[in-house]
């Protein structure tokens, strides 16, 4: 409980034991590294031969620990363990109505696929939203759900903004500024006409990542039956988490059947969204450019399925 630090000529190791003075830290460090379960970071010093000269565990910072049903949904702090994370989000869907909680269950269901246990015991959710990774298992769940982020810096107070197609800004890049650091991420709870499906293949089924992974979020209007919204976010097809947003422009206001089915497989719309160029990083591109498919086919029966 107490502020550590420890300096040797190659690198500082800093233990701030509040949130404001983690925030003074990164402003006086602005390339400084905060470092929560390690398993990115530790991937990158030991592996690649990264050097980090200021390292931060933000351990103690109570805001970046704290969980909150809010009125629009479950604020986790960024350090929070995705063991915790599943913790919380079990508890409040075995007492919430299943329609107010339907979010949650995707979530649930991509981090029972999440690495193994040593791994979610320790690695958090701020690590793999800020780590920006183009396979991250929960940023496409994130975007898709419209999840809010929320940073904050030494005298400018706190940011909230929307973990939308903008958020990412290039390989591992995000709109975070060097002054700041990620306080939470708010998961919204659903409604009776929403509907969430999440979706993760890889080579193995259990402690291995994606080669493809997705976040589906559907909103039908008051006749239960026409979209009113969809967001679409796939992992995998590019350099970062993204959306297919021809496609979701394309299915809104239409009615949730067969023909709805074929025009988002159809050529203009899912394969033209999430092109992959023969050579893309990852290989395996006619493999993937189906599961784009066969992911939103699952999605469709299991909505068509709730509706019956
Ligand atoms: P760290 O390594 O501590 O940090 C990661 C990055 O986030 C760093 O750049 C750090 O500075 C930054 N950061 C952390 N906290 C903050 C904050 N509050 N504000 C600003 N920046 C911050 N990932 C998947 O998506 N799916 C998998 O199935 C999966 N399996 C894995 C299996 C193994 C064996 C390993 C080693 C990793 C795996 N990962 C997987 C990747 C990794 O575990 C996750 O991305 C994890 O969520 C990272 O969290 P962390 O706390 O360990 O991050």
């Amino acid at each position: 409980t107490e502020y550590l630090k420890f300096e040797s000529d190659r690198c500082t190791w800093l233990r701030p034991t509040s949130l404001d003075h983690l925030l003074q830290i990164k402003q006086a460090y602005p390339e400084c590294r905060l470092v929560t379960g390690n398993t990115e970071i530790g991937i990158e010093v030991k592996f690649q031969k990264r050097h980090f000269k200021v390292m931060v565990s933000p351990a103690l910072v109570e805001e970046l620990r704290e969980v909150v049903i809010t009125e629009h949904g479950i604020q986790l702090g960024a350090s929070v363990t995705l063991s915790d994370m599943e913790t919380h989000l079990r508890r409040a869907v075995d007492t919430m109505p299943e329609e107010k909680t339907r979010v949650f269950s995707g979530f649930l269901e991509m981090l029972r696929w999440f690495a193994g246990h040593q791994i979610r015991n320790v690695a958090s959710l701020g690590g793999n939203v800020m780590n920006a990774s183009p396979i991250s298992d929960l940023n496409p769940l994130l975007m898709a759900c419209n999840a809010e982020i929320e940073f904050a810096a030494a005298g400018q107070g706190h940011r909230r903004v929307k973990l939308d197609m903008d958020f990412f800004r290039g390989y591992k890049k995000t709109r975070m500024r060097s002054s700041e650091v990620l306080v939470s991420v708010t998961v919204p709870f659903s409604a009776e006409n929403i509907y969430f499906g999440s979706f993760k293949q890889a080579n193995r089924k259990e402690d291995d990542i994606s080669i493809l992974n997705s976040g589906m979020w559907l909103e039908l209007d008051e006749t239960g039956c026409h979209v009113r919204d969809i967001r679409l976010a796939f992992g995998g097809m590019s350099f970062n988490t993204v959306l297919a947003c021809k496609t979701m422009e394309a299915l809104r206001g239409r009615r949730w059947d067969n023909s709805l089915l074929e025009c988002a497989c159809s050529q203009s719309f899912l394969p033209a969204d999430l092109p992959l160029p023969p050579g893309a990083p990852g290989g395996m591109i006619a493999y993937r450019r189906t599961l784009t498919l066969s992911f939103f086919f699952r999605f469709y029966l299991s909505v068509l399925q709730k509706l019956q």
